[in-house]
């Protein structure tokens, strides 16, 4: 087969040795065959993401490893389908561009914009059924794997879906370019990324001050003959969860004229908690490819684990290869973490170290709706941040969930989310995400903390 990902001994390599390790977390596909045929069409597409840009970013995420730039990462737990529209992409770009501009103020840093988005349709799952009134379906994994309602057929894994989930991406990715290239990004238009957004809210009222002056101060240096080339467009990158392992295998392409594999769905991927196992395919198949790569940590995460997490992801210690995003819950970030750094200081190890600070913090509520609170997302913050200070590491960035639309999904925050709003507009796939006031107050939280 002449494609393009096994033209080269790199390219067989990436495309096939995780077959040949236990992978956790893929649907049951019930047509073999028919799967086959979609991943040969998808090996035969274009990329969506290309070599160049990854290591743009593994350049960017080097500097975030030194300490000289924060990570911004955030989107959906899990994209849908149905809401690949033009106001869900803008509304979640707007948000992340408002949540920058606040960090770049404080930071006085260069702030890795990353997505969560244009790819994040696989969910790993804590069970693999689900049981409603004596019936027992397999569950939702994503719109990649099939639906969310309740019946045999919508659940039933239909491999069509992993050709939507390349459309859906490439039409995402393009919106993003656009936006992010075509004006909307400009630094001048700071003001009008908050329009619609700020009636009623103490954070909203707030950007719109810090927008004055970041626009006096554009004013100023226009004034002065100085340039502010560069302020038209921003650089925004995409990622998600490489969990299906078949599709990421199907977009690997090895760059011409290299040694190296790239998975061309996303510029950053992350391997899950729930998949990370050292001797598991996800680890076999992201050992092979050239991306940046970040793990997640959950609060059970060893110091040898992490260290053999990269010696099998990063054995050559490039900078910027390989993110450790930690989510080990507010009430135990600060026992879990010190360790973690240390043992990576004591070798030598320059990693970026981000905080998740969603997934160690969801709850039920009395309504039975999966929630997380605010003040705990903030805590494990706090808690990441202390113990950075204290060893003298750089608290490299945050990964959050979030929508640039006011839904009620986590409590609390400046324009306070009760628990009895949860059901007002409680619209996530998956996880609870922060809305985007909520979004904007931890922005301005968190420029807190890097200003101390
Ligand atoms: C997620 O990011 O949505 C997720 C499932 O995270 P984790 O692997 O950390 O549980
Ligand atoms: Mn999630």
């Amino acid at each position: 087969m002449g494609n393009a990902t096994q033209e080269s001994e790199a390219g067989r390599q990436a495309a096939g040795t995780w077959r040949h390790r236990p992978a956790a977390q893929q649907p049951d596909w019930p047509d073999r065959a028919h799967l086959g045929a979609v991943v040969r069409r998808l090996s035969l597409a274009p990329p969506l993401v290309f070599a160049a840009e990854c290591e743009t970013l593994r350049r960017r995420m080097a500097s975030v490893a030194r300490g000289e730039a924060v990570l911004l990462q955030g989107g959906d737990c899990a994209e849908t389908f149905a809401r690949t529209t033009t106001e869900s992409i803008r509304g979640k770009l707007k948000t992340l561009l408002q949540m920058a501009v606040v960090l770049t103020h404080a930071a006085a840093l260069p702030i890795v914009k990353v997505g969560r988005m244009a790819g994040q349709y696989a969910k790993p799952r804590s069970r693999a059924a689900e049981e409603r009134g004596g019936t027992v379906l397999p569950v939702y994994r994503g719109d990649a794997v099939n639906g969310p309602e309740f019946t045999a057929e919508a659940r039933r894994p239909d491999p069509e879906r992993l050709r939507l989930m390349y459309e859906h991406s490439a039409m995402t990715l393009n919106l993003i370019r656009a936006l992010t290239t075509g004006g909307f990004a400009d630094l001048r238009r700071v003001h009008t990324w908050n329009q619609g957004f700020v009636a009623g809210s103490p954070s909203g009222e707030r950007y719109e001050r810090l927008a004055e002056e970041i626009e006096r101060s554009l004013a100023f240096m226009h004034a002065c003959g100085a340039g502010t080339r560069g302020l038209d467009t921003a650089e925004f990158f995409v990622s998600h969860e490489g969990l299906l392992l078949e599709y990421e295998a199907a977009l690997t392409r090895v760059e011409p004229g290299t040694d190296r594999a790239y998975a061309t769905s996303g510029h950053m991927l992350w391997i899950g908690e729930r998949t990370r196992d050292l001797d598991g395919a996800h680890i076999e198949f992201f050992s092979r490819v050239a991306n940046p790569i970040a793990v997640k940590l959950g609060p059970a995460t060893g110091a040898d684990e992490v260290m053999g997490l990269l010696d099998r992801l990063d054995p050559a210690r490039e900078p910027g290869r390989l993110t450790l995003v930690v989510r080990a819950g507010a009430e135990r970030v600060r026992d879990v973490l010190p360790t973690l750094v240390a043992k990576l200081q004591a070798e030598g190890a320059q990693v970026g170290w981000v905080c998740d600070p969603m997934h160690g913090n969801t709850i039920t509520a009395a309504s039975g709706h999966k929630t997380r609170r605010f003040d705990a997302v903030m805590d494990e913050v706090r808690g990441f941040f202390e113990v950075h200070r204290a060893l003298g590491s750089h608290p490299g960035g945050i990964h959050v969930e979030l929508t640039g639309d006011d839904v009620t999904e986590c409590v609390g925050g400046g324009h306070e989310v009760r628990p009895e709003h949860l059901h007002h507009r409680y619209e996530t796939a998956c996880d609870p995400r922060l809305n985007h006031t909520q979004s904007l107050d931890l922005a301005f939280l968190l420029a807190e903390m890097y200003r101390e």
